[in-house]
């Protein structure tokens, strides 16, 4: 019999990883003769979800059991490491662990594309658990089960891979000793088998993270060949205590849904919906790119933020009346934060100049209101109309992403597409 085993929010910002504890936890079942199936899943939640405490990931693994007698068995191991690795002080860390065999079905697989894309509440997962017969277990608040029963049931038609390395306990918090070279050698020889390691052109390594977790660094590819090939490639000055391969639904896209339309836009969703550039774009303070996308329901400003770096050059290319498809989610400010988009049509663009002399020249304002004069030949035009001159745009249609160090782990990247 197989049983699935979903566990989420044991973390805090000051430490400890689920992804660890997932580890830590197999490792244990592995001791005790009880070998996961496949790949443990990392499967990443709504990105707005209000008590996230970084991407919103949450995990799931299933073993194939010999007997029912063996459950017992393990719920206790999973159940008594998870209550001694979390991080339980934490207000905000409320972890839950849901259990469950049974089919992965339609409706199964419809809770959890619904925790990636909306926001529901405890008591929702609680009532869906009940009725697919799923057992919970809360610790404190369990907040948790939201997240461990979506990484069951979260469906695999998509899916990526990440390696995460894990640090010595004695290194947590200190700087992480990695050979930057290394990592874009390693880009160099299995790029794009594997994908959003480096950000080339802002000289940036996306595998490191900068929290006091346990993880090392982490590889994200198509396969876990690809991630091992490369594990091999990059250097480290400090000792791994071991790895993992995850297999994701990151770089999936799995958070956008396609709306029909602007008005039916609501925040704290991620969504692709197509409108037509309203004004030039500007940079608001902060250094962040904003435009206004409209159509005939209504219109939401865009936002290509400050860590987008080089994207919002071209976001500012962008002119009135583009038409464009923009997948992005709508966060904090009511805002559409901008992942990619895609340039259907561009606008014609014009600049005005005064009109031509007769003689060829081009004419000068006479001073207000008193029409044009030709320094050549002298003429005076009373009444002159300016040139509508056709400005050539410096962009083409076609699909623009922000760069790997800005990209949301939901977020497909055109090299995927
Ligand atoms: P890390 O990435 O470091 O593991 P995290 O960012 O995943 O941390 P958690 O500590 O797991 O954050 O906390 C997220 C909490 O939000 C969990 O309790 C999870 O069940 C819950 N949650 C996730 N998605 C949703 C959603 N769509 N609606 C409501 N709650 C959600």
């Amino acid at each position: 019999m197989y049983l699935y085993i979903g566990i989420d929010d044991t973390d805090s910002k000051d430490g400890m990883c689920t992804t660890y504890i997932c580890s830590v936890i197999i490792d244990e079942l592995k001791y005790f003769g009880f070998e996961v199936i496949g790949y443990p899943r990392l499967i990443r939640l709504n990105p707005f979800a209000r008590f996230k405490t970084r991407g919103n990931g949450a995990l799931s693994f299933k073993l194939n059991l010999e007997s029912k007698n063996y459950v017992k068995k393990v719920k206790e191991i999973v159940l008594k490491k998870v209550e001694k690795l979390s991080e339980l002080e934490d207000d905000r860390t409320n972890p839950g662990v849901v259990f469950y065999c049974g089919e992965i079905t339609e409706e199964l697989k419809s809770y959890s594309l619904n925790v990636i894309r909306n926001i529901i509440k405890i008591e929702d997962a609680e009532r869906f658990a009940d009725k697919i017969g799923a057992e919970y277990y809360k610790f404190k608040k369990g907040r948790g089960i939201i997240g461990a029963l979506a990484a069951i049931g979260c469906p695999d038609d998509d899916k990526t891979y990440e390696l995460l390395t894990y640090r010595l306990p004695e290194n947590y918090g200190k700087n992480r000793k990695i050979d930057y070279e290394s990592v874009f050698e390693m880009n160099r020889a299995t790029y794009p088998e594997t994908f959003d390691n480096v950000d080339a052109d802002n000289s940036y390594i996306a595998i490191e993270p900068h929290t006091p977790c346990p993880i090392l660094y982490g590889i994200r590819g198509e396969s876990p060949e690809a991630v091992k090939e490369a594990k091999k490639i990059v250097k480290v000055c400090e000792q791994i205590e071991k790895y993992a391969i995850f297999e994701t639904n990151q770089h999936t896209d799995m958070h956008l849904v396609k709306a029909d339309k602007i008005n039916d836009l609501v925040q704290f969703k991620c969504y692709i919906v197509e409108g037509e550039v309203k004004d030039f774009p500007y940079t608001r303070e902060g250094g962040h790119v904003i435009f206004i996308l409209k159509d005939d329901t209504g219109e939401i400003p865009c936002a290509a933020y400050e860590p987008t770096k080089e994207f919002r050059d071209i976001a500012r290319k962008l002119a009135p009346g583009d038409k464009l498809h923009v997948y992005g989610g709508i966060g904090e400010k009511g805002t559409l934060n901008i992942e990619k988009f895609e340039i259907l049509e561009l606008a014609k663009i014009y600049k005005t100049k005064n009109p031509l002399c007769e003689c060829g020249k081009r004419m000068k304002s006479a001073g207000s209101g008193k029409g044009y004069k030709c320094v050549k030949c002298g003429v005076k035009l009373r009444e002159g109309i300016k040139d509508a001159i056709e400005i050539k745009r410096d962009i083409e249609k076609g699909f623009y992403e922000v760069p790997p160090s800005a990209r949301r782990h939901l977020s497909k990247p055109l090299i995927r597409s």
